[in-house]
């Protein structure tokens, strides 16, 4: 890392780190407001995770118009073709998001922060990436809550001689190996999308499951432009609804009963309604006690257990797939979608391998060794997630004013103030970070909640002639016990997942996202409602 000399530095306002939705749409709202910005992003093209993922059969799991900005200008050409869109597809949509707001010219590609300080005396951050130098009175985290890749320490893995990806670095000229004998290690999102889209592909396919993934129907289909044109008189009022909405999405809403205010015969069809509309209905819009009564959580474990196993010809895999008992209460672990995983199963070139009962030993030259045998490979996938969270902002080196790093502040748990602050780094706030509601959050409706937030704070502090803000210590302790009261009241907190912070080892197991979009927005609107209440504000003499 190169010091920039002070020639090179860039002096502004506010500078934006990561370009997925966050950081987009706060550069264009800040812009929008006059103030001074750039945004740098590490990779060599926006889009955020949708981007940096190229593992084959990436696409979102949001359906269509959710997952986009509500931007008149930017949906009014834009037209996608599959109701759940395709990686390539997303990155083309960042692309004409960013010509049609012009971006552009305040954006820095190639670029990634690896420290910031805070200076006392000017109330300024200095901070340093791989190129330029940056001076900024703000500095806005967008890092996103997936940018830094997680690979479990798996004895042997640099010994493996095949080919060897995490599904988040898959190389840009696509997958090797096509007909090869393939190994996918991770069950979760990414896991299931690669597994759909190699097993057609790959002379043999083995699939490790730690624990089964609850994947849900996506009905994926394609999309008639003429059908997105005319239903575009009614776009304003359906992102009028997905914006203000409790789940985030225009049309998925919770009932507002329990799984027993009805007959077993209604509750059967409600769960039919929801399965057959695909998505996440299934997850986000049946009975209102699903992840929080144990007894309403497995009445929808139970039907989604049978009408997997329906498609699974083998009974000991249908049982691995599909266990009897829950494993842990269905949808507090992110249910991925799916659209063939169940049945490739039944294909004679896949094979399912159950880690609890056969753990890996070592990863050897020519494959996976488990306590059951040699499984010889030429691909290995890992598709083992994230350092979920909090792994984009640890990353950096950035201090508070006892010159403490994130990392250390947070080795005892996670504090911060409504999941956009830490006491003790003043001008810094996060968006869709540790804390707030995230991964429980539609991307794009968080990204221009919290955006529209942070934009008002800093017209605020502008027109009140402040230069800084801080929170109050305080604040972290709180906001972390209301969250663990929040996973001690529902069934999240029995599960290890990484919405708890248990996939990595090592990290204090605390529920790391606030689990309804809908009450963290008012919470966060509250706060301004209340004069930024926790906030503290100051001048530099
Ligand atoms: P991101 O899109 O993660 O963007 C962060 C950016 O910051 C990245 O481009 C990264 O390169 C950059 N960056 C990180 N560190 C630095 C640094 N030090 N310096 C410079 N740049 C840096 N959400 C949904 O709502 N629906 C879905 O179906 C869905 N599917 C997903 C599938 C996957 C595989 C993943 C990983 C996430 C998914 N998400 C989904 C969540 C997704 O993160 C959000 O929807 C949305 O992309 C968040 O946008 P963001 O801008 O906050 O963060």
């Amino acid at each position: 890392m190169n010091a920039p000399s002070s020639d090179d530095v860039v002096g502004l306002d506010a500078l934006v780190v990561g370009a997925g939705f966050s950081g987009l749409y706060l550069l264009h709202r800040l812009r929008s407001e006059g103030f001074n910005v750039r945004l740098v992003e590490a990779s060599d093209g926006v889009g955020g995770v949708w981007q940096n993922n190229r593992y084959p059969g990436a696409r979102v799991d949001s359906h269509v118009p959710n997952y986009e900005l509500s931007l008149e200008a930017v949906w009014r050409d834009w037209t996608w073709t599959e109701r759940f869109p395709g990686r390539d597809e997303l990155v083309a949509y960042f692309d004409h998001v960013v010509t049609v707001l012009d971006l552009a010219r305040d954006i820095d590609l190639d670029t990634r922060v690896a420290a910031a300080r805070f200076d006392e005396s000017t109330h300024r951050w200095s901070v340093t990436t791989d190129g330029r130098g940056y001076e900024c009175r703000y500095l806005l985290l967008c890092t996103g809550f997936g940018s830094k890749a997680y690979t479990p320490d798996l004895p042997g893995l640099d010994t493996f001689a095949g080919v060897c990806h995490h599904s988040a670095h898959w190389p840009a000229d696509g997958e090797p190996a096509r007909s090869g004998r393939v190994g996918v290690i991770g069950t979760g999102a990414s896991g299931v999308q690669i597994v759909q889209e190699l097993a057609p592909v790959a002379a043999h396919l083995t699939v490790f499951q730690r624990s089964p993934v609850m994947a849900i129907p996506m009905r994926q289909r394609r999309l008639d432009p003429a059908e997105q044109t005319a239903a575009k008189d009614r776009y304003p009022e359906i992102f009028r609804r997905r914006n203000n909405s409790p789940s985030s999405f225009a049309d998925i809403e919770r009932l507002d009963i329990s799984a027993f205010a009805v007959s077993d015969a209604e509750r059967t069809a409600i769960y039919d309604e929801a399965w057959h509309k695909g998505g996440f209905h299934f997850w986000a819009g049946t009975f209102n006690d699903i992840l929080i009564d144990e007894r309403a959580n497995l009445t929808a474990y139970q039907y989604w257990r049978d009408h997997v196993r329906q498609r699974i010809d083998d009974p000991s895999t249908a049982a691995l797939l599909a266990p009897t008992e829950p494993p842990y209460p269905f949808g507090t672990k992110r249910p991925s979608l799916e659209q063939t995983f169940y049945d490739l199963f039944n294909q004679p070139n896949i094979d399912l391998v159950d880690l609890r009962a056969t753990p890996i030993e070592t990863i050897t030259p020519t494959g996976i060794r488990t306590t059951a045998g040699d499984i010889e490979l030429d691909l290995l996938v890992l598709a083992t997630g994230f350092d979920a969270n909090t792994g984009g902002l640890t990353a950096i080196d950035i201090r508070d004013r006892h010159d403490r790093s994130l990392t250390e502040r947070w080795s005892a748990g996670v504090n911060t103030h409504l999941g956009v602050a830490v006491d003790g780094f003043p001008n810094m706030l996060f968006l869709y970070g540790p804390q707030s509601a995230t991964a429980f959050c539609n991307g794009p409706v968080c990204a221009e909640f919290q955006g529209d937030w942070v934009t008002d704070l800093l017209i605020r502090l502008r027109e009140r002639g402040h230069t800084m803000f801080d929170v109050d210590p305080t604040t972290g302790p709180e906001w972390s016990a209301h969250l663990a009261l929040i996973a001690d009241a529902t069934l999240l907190g029995r599960t290890d997942s990484w919405y708890m912070a248990a996939n990595v080892p090592g990290k204090p197991r605390q529920l790391l996202n606030y689990p309804s979009p809908g009450m963290y927005t008012d919470r966060l609107r509250q706060c301004a409602a209340d004069g930024y209440d926790g906030f503290r504000f100051g001048s530099a003499s």
